[in-house]
């Protein structure tokens, strides 16, 4: 990207259409070339396209602080503006890996969290002396977070799939992955933030120190305030992990371990449990497994049309490798999978956690990377589980002439969870995890994948299967009170005292 500080006055637009001047005086390094807009104007979604009147890659939080103070009328650095009101959007963007221009700025600014993280002092990560939390620029991605703990023998304790995301990115949404049973999402995971909010005032905030920013912050969609420091809770690292998929063809049995593996207190539970589909009328990616073993696998596939892969992982280090064998001994005689279909891998702590990259290497080069993500994340209370099997995946998916990407489908605990955070999650003990994570591009035609997803949330609704969705777009403001039930309340008097104006991340389409 081509860095200019932009020594002119730079014209961006307000929420009205009306011309407004971000003056020289504001003192800002603003981006405005066409490249800067491009790449702000897209994301991960690849399915809208929404240009900002220009970029802000600050060096300091204060300089994001001007510019929210700005926007809500304060003129004191305004010897140039002819407006009254700026009044213009503004969004925090950490790596743009949100499906629908959710940190997109119509008009407005957006805001380069990248930038902050490369010029945080001493550094974007500064893991604590006893090693128990790292003060962490909110701009920087979880994969540097995870590498600088462990070059002091400590790691994050839950993560997300994918470590090329930012921290406030997934702390602005939840930030959930096969950890979530035993630690919570990410959200839960948190000490203290520091956040400049709509208002533009620089506010640091935890469970005792304004707690009403800090849990409305965490999965607020961006809506309060931009995080620009997060202090993350650190664990003891462990080295080494045995990783394990084993294959059900039988979708009880499969839930039914599942859930008995979430539920386990002893020490031989696992670290790490995720499940996802294989199916036969999607790609059978054998490469898990064994070369010898491939070849049975895609049979056993074709066979039953659907397979239930249980994904399961334990830690260890020379401490607790005496305990390992006992492990796999238990999950052998206790589970019940389809018997010789299961397999292991022994892989460094790292290369595990940061194994989606290889997929990521994949999809690139065969150009499956950069094309329209219509992703589907939602929660599935357990106690509907079956009829959401029936209806939606063998109703629905498997009819589907082909599919595209992966499904994951996997319980995780409420108890994890902190209901005062803004994040929203189904009203039972134990719901599932259910990601249909395809990829239009090659056959697959993005209308027909659009149009699937709505038959999933109609069948879902019209069977009273009360699902929430994660990472959702919408764009009617009755289903972000729905989506919100009991919570919108506080969510929209949390607006109104953080950011009256309304002018973060309007890319989520909640208070347009
Ligand atoms: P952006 O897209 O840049 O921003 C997302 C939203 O957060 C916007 O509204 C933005 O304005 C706001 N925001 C960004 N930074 C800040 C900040 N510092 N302060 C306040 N608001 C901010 N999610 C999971 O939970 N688990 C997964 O396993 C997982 N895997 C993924 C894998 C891939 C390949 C992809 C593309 C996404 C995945 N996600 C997953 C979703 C991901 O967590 C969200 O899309 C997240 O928002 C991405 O972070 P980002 O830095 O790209 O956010």
């Amino acid at each position: 990207m081509t860095l200019l500080m932009c020594l002119t006055p730079t014209l961006i637009k307000s929420q009205e259409g009306i011309d407004v001047l971000l003056p020289i005086t504001l003192n800002l390094t603003v981006l405005t070339d066409p490249f800067s807009i491009s790449a702000a104007s897209r994301d991960f979604g690849n399915i809208t396209d929404v240009n900002p009147g220009a970029v802000l890659c600050p060096s300091t939080p204060a300089e994001v602080a001007r510019l929210l103070r700005f926007a809500n009328g304060d003129f004191s650095y305004d010897s140039e503006s002819t407006t009254s009101s700026p009044g213009f959007k503004v969004a925090a963007r950490g790596q743009g890996h949100s499906l629908r221009g959710q940190a997109s700025a119509p008009g407005g600014v957006v805001v380069n969290m990248t930038c902050l993280a490369k010029t945080a002092t001493p550094a974007a990560v500064v893991v604590s002396a006893d090693g128990t939390y790292a003060d962490v620029a909110a701009g920087a991605m979880w994969v540097e977070v995870l590498e600088a703990a462990l070059a002091r023998g400590v790691s994050p304790v839950t993560f997300t799939d994918y470590l090329y995301l930012s921290v406030g990115g997934t702390l602005s949404n939840a930030g959930i992955g096969g950890q979530v049973f035993r630690h919570g999402p990410q959200i839960s995971n948190v000490h203290e933030l520091d956040v400049i909010t709509g208002k533009g005032d620089m506010v640091t905030c935890s469970p005792k120190l304004n707690p009403e920013l800090f849990y409305g912050v965490l999965g607020g969609l961006g809506q309060f305030g931009i995080i620009t420091r997060a202090r993350i809770a650190l664990d003891h690292a462990p080295t080494r992990v045995k990783w394990l998929r084993i294959l059900y063809s039988d979708f009880s049995a499969f839930t039914r371990d599942q859930e008995r593996l979430i539920s386990m207190a002893n020490d031989l539970r696992v670290d790490f449990l995720e499940g996802q589909l294989m199916m036969s009328n999607g790609i059978v990616d054998t490469s898990f497994f064994p070369l010898s073993d491939q070849t049975r696998v895609a049979s056993l596939v074709n066979e039953h049309r659907i397979i239930y892969v249980l994904e399961v992982a334990k830690y260890y280090d020379t401490t607790t490798l005496p305990i390992i064998d006992q492990v796999i001994d238990t999950l052998t005689r206790t589970l019940g999978f389809t018997s010789e279909f299961m397999f292991m891998q022994d892989v460094p702590y790292f290369d595990f956690l940061n194994r989606v990259r290889n997929e990521e290497d994949k999809l690139r080069s065969i150009g499956l990377w950069e094309v329209p993500h219509p992703w589907l994340n939602m929660f599935v209370p357990k106690s509907r589980v079956l009829d959401f099997h029936e209806g939606v995946i063998k109703g629905l998916l498997l009819n589907q002439t082909a599919t595209s990407g992966v499904t994951l489908f996997y319980p995780t605990n409420r108890n994890k969870w902190n209901n005062l955070m803004s994040a929203m999650i189904p009203n039972e003990d134990v719901f599932y995890v259910v990601g249909f994570l395809q990829s239009a591009g090659g056959s697959h035609n993005f209308e027909e994948l659009e149009s699937l997803n709505d038959r999933i949330i109609n069948f879902c609704n019209n069977s009273g299967i009360k699902i929430k969705e994660y990472l959702m777009h919408y764009t009617k403001k009755e289903d972000w009170i729905k989506h919100f039930g009991p919570k919108w309340s506080d969510f929209s008097r949390r607006k109104m005292m953080f950011d009256p104006e309304k002018l973060l991340s309007p890319g989520q389409d909640i208070f347009n």
